[in-house]
């Protein structure tokens, strides 16, 4: 297994530090074609957490939020760029070096019920990594696995029900205490709380709150809803048609956007009141094909104050604040 690479003595890493990932899927003339195309889901993405640290990471649907949460799992293999955890290069890990990050790197979906099996019990499903890992024996899994249950909320008597035979809420309780169950340092949440009802939302959105202050947890929060995101994050990464064009701290990203594609995803979000005016330009039109984005600034086509430059040269990220950073020829 490496060790943490090009750090001076004592300098302590981020726990993950994603540098320039890409990935393209190709796409064929034919079942075995050559590559007419591809499809820019990620193109040189950088972030980075600390330990016990929310990052959360937005964007429209189709803008590769989800797709980058995959790659940084290594669940889809990155056509370029690098993955560190604790300092180790993950990047080209074979299966062996994998199985073991896979314990420290955990994932909670959307869907709690299509990734959970229909045919387990869920105490199976919850002690499932502990067989996997060859941890402890029948009578030990079992107190883990009840101990999970309960730390998640749930009895430890609902252990022998089927999936089916929870709500929605329990289910997705179910995904946490199974990603709990190896003692991971990292959980990538893929829009973890989308599909619950909004009181069931801040159920597991507390949860998983209580769960970084015990255990010292870091998230990537994967979210389009952006009241979600701005409850359980301390800092915010903005997506666009596969790259990151804002990242600034909660506050600073909520309070004052500098990106016009962050302001426009604000100004979107219900007013809270009937009658309500909003102050901000919010968004028109849709998310242009990620198989020929737009040249220079790729919001140029819905961005309400582009000129010329933004469709000939692409803005790079830079400083603009403390931990702010944003892409864009106007800032
Ligand atoms: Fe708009 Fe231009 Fe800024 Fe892109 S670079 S966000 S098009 S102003």
């Amino acid at each position: 297994m490496s060790t943490p690479e090009n750090l001076a003595p004592g300098v302590v890493p981020p726990l993950l530090d994603v540098r320039d990932l890409v990935k393209h899927f190709p796409i064929r003339r034919g079942l075995f074609g050559t590559p007419a195309a591809k499809v820019h889901a990620v193109d040189g993405i950088s972030l980075s957490i600390a330990a016990g640290e929310t990052l959360g990471l937005v964007g429209e649907s189709g803008c590769g939020k989800s797709t980058a949460g995959k790659v940084i799992l290594r669940l889809i293999e990155p056509t370029s760029g690098s993955i560190r955890l604790e300092g180790r290069d993950i990047t080209t890990f074979g299966d062996g070096d994998m199985r073991s990050v896979r314990r420290e790197m955990q994932v909670v979906f959307q869907d709690p019920y299509s990734s959970l099996n229909p045919r387990m019990r869920a105490g199976e499903i919850v002690g499932e990594p502990f067989i996997n890992y060859g941890m402890g024996n029948a009578g030990e899994r079992e107190d883990k696995v009840a101990s999970l249950f309960r730390r998640v909320g749930l009895r430890p008597e609902q252990m022998a029900r089927y999936p089916h035979e929870f709500s929605g809420g329990q289910r997705q309780r179910l995904g946490i205490a199974r990603a709990l169950a190896l003692g991971p340092k990292l959980i990538i949440g893929d829009e973890p709380v989308s599909a619950l009802d909004v009181s069931v939302q801040a159920q597991v959105i507390n949860l998983l709150m209580d769960l970084q202050a015990e255990f010292g947890l870091s998230y990537l929060f994967i979210a389009h809803d952006l009241a979600v995101v701005e409850h359980i994050s301390h800092r915010v990464a903005v997506m666009y048609l596969g790259k990151i064009v804002e990242v600034a701290p909660k506050r600073a990203l909520f309070g004052a956007p500098q990106h016009p594609y962050t302001e426009a995803l604000l100004a979107s979000v219900p007013l809270p009141k009937p009658g309500m005016r909003r102050a901000r330009q919010t968004l028109k039109g849709d998310v242009p094909s990620p198989i020929a984005p737009p040249s220079g600034c790729r919001f140029h086509t819905r961005c309400p104050y582009a000129i010329p430059r933004c469709s000939q040269e692409e803005p790079l990220l830079h400083k603009v604040g403390e931990g702010h950073d944003v892409a864009c020829h106007l800032r």
